[in-house]
């Protein structure tokens, strides 16, 4: 993925968004958009149309999966979420997550990640 792609980073936690965004702009992206709900995912996704979406699934509003029903097929999105049961991760893949990365994770897990897509 180009390094200037546009990433939203949609949690409810403003300190997990910035962990997220300094975790990739130490590995160069320079573009970010932030959501602190569902509903303000969805409406960003729509207006600023990021490659990469960041995205939590305990949210006010609309949950991350409520987020996935509506854009999960039309981005790449990796979910970040505390919630790790399988059946939590299935759903979220077969909604159009490329990847899900559980909570609390490391830096390295982030930067594998992204690197795979
Ligand atoms: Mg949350």
């Amino acid at each position: 993925m180009e390094k200037s792609s546009k990433v939203l980073l949609a949690d409810d936690s403003a300190f997990m968004r910035k962990v997220l965004k300094d975790i990739l702009e130490g590995i160069g992206f320079t573009n970010f958009i932030e959501a602190e709900n569902g509903v303000e995912a969805i409406e960003k996704f729509n207006a600023e149309k990021p490659s990469l979406v960041m995205l939590d699934i305990i949210m006010p509003v609309k949950n991350g999966i409520d987020v996935l029903k509506e854009i999960g097929k039309k981005a790449q999105i990796i979910v970040v979420s505390a919630v790790g049961q399988d059946g939590m991760i299935e759903e979220a893949k077969t909604l159009g997550a490329v990847d899900y990365i559980i909570k609390p994770f490391d830096r390295a897990q982030v930067e594998e990640k992204i690197a795979a897509l």
